[in-house]
């Protein structure tokens, strides 16, 4: 059995090199570096693929979701609701803009946050929505956009882990998470189900007036160069990376189709294992499985995990920490109650290896491997 990788992304490359190397050969002949015409190809086919009305590269996934709390007219002091359970670009971010971030609890089964939860960390002040989609699933963004409809808040989708992912909306209509709030934002980074080689991020609005605003910050603040019309930075998606983009794009729904096949191949070979809870796909909802993430109870996490590693299975823990226990966020953060169960998962989840290269042996090994630990003196205390 070939080594098993936490992540692989040489097999798609060694796919579709010479697509990319003729693509990036004729960058390099033409050296438009930045702003050259793949990037605007991306931006059309990415809307596209999507549906969404307008879409904006940028430089990275943390970047997006800067410049989309920029793009909204927010004032110091204003109340950004984020998952307790998450990445930390999410709180940072908000932070940055001067706004203050409230960690809403997330739902044990699908590590998202809930309108439910959602609502009981609105105040008078609340401003956005922040919803990540985590994993891979989509939050319930029927329930969502309901919830921002009656307080009268945007809604900033983070989909950096979810491109490609349709909501189920009680109407029949399957649009892409990402799509369906103020703003969605991205994440090309390298690992994402639609990564690049270095950094990236798009963002996604159907609001025309909105769109203009967050070009322009991406872009200095100007429409027409030296002409600065409101404070931005530069946030620039790299054209080199807009080639590898354009030809890997076309191929992310067999990609996530695939991953759908890591996943349902795990939750085969793992049913009814004692001492772990696997991951579910809420009803409804689609899954591309950016990641494949256990629960492990009893403590037994990090002897799991160590089993794991010392027989060539790699694992890896998101997150260990919830946000509003992170030092650099803690203070800055109006709490509205304790988000229990993110405290929970951050002692409990363990992702295995997810990719499109993961074969059905090295799949049924990492299981049995699993149920060996609960199986045998592995659960014992020492
Ligand atoms: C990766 C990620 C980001 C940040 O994207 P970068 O491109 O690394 O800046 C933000 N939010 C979530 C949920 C992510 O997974």
């Amino acid at each position: 059995m070939t080594e098993i990788r936490m992540v692989d992304l040489r097999g798609q490359y060694l796919r579709l090199r010479g697509e990319i190397e003729r693509g990036w050969g004729a960058v390099m002949e033409s050296c438009r570096f930045i702003n050259g015409p793949e990037v605007g190809e991306l931006e059309l086919a990415l809307a596209e693929f999507t549906g969404a009305r307008h879409v904006v590269t940028c430089g990275n996934g943390t970047d997006a979701l800067r410049i989309a709390l920029m793009a909204l007219d927010l004032r110091p002091g204003d109340e950004v609701i984020v998952p307790a359970f998450s990445y930390a670009a999410c709180a940072e971010v908000v932070c940055l803009a001067g706004l203050v971030p409230v960690p809403a609890d997330v739902d044990s089964a699908t590590f998202n946050i809930t309108p439910q939860s959602a609502e009981r960390a609105i105040s008078p002040r609340t401003r956005v929505l922040m919803p990540v989609h985590l994993f891979g699933q989509p939050c319930d963004m029927e329930g969502i956009m309901a919830l921002a409809g009656r307080y009268g808040l945007h809604v900033i989708e983070d989909n950096a882990q979810s491109l490609g992912a349709r909501c189920r909306n009680s109407d029949g209509k399957a649009p892409f998470a990402g799509t369906l709030g103020t703003i969605g934002c991205t994440s090309f980074f390298p690992t994402k189900n639609l990564g690049c080689y270095g950094d990236g991020g798009a963002i996604f609005t159907n609001d025309d007036r909105l769109a203009r605003r967050i070009r322009m910050i991406a872009n200095h603040g100007q429409e027409e160069k030296y002409s600065h019309r409101v404070i931005g930075f530069n946030s620039r998606l790299d054209t080199l990376q807009a080639v590898v983009l354009n030809v890997k794009l076309p191929h992310l729904p067999d990609w996530n189709e695939a991953r759908r096949r890591v996943a349902a191949m795990y939750s085969d070979s793992l049913a009814a294992t004692e001492g772990i809870t696997l991951p579910q796909a809420a009803r409804g909802a689609d899954h591309v499985w950016h990641q494949y993430t256990l629960r492990v109870a009893g403590n037994e996490r990090d002897r799991l995990r160590q089993w794991l590693a010392s027989r060539g299975v790699p694992t890896m823990v998101y997150y260990p920490m919830p946000l509003h226990m992170q030092e650099a966020y803690r203070h800055r953060m109006r709490m509205a109650g304790t988000p229990e169960v993110a405290e929970r998962l951050a002692a409990e989840v363990l992702s295995l290896p997810m990719h499109t290269e993961l074969t059905q042996n090295q799949i049924e090994y990492i299981a049995v491997t699993i149920k060996e630990f609960f199986a045998t003196s592995g659960a014992c205390p020492e």
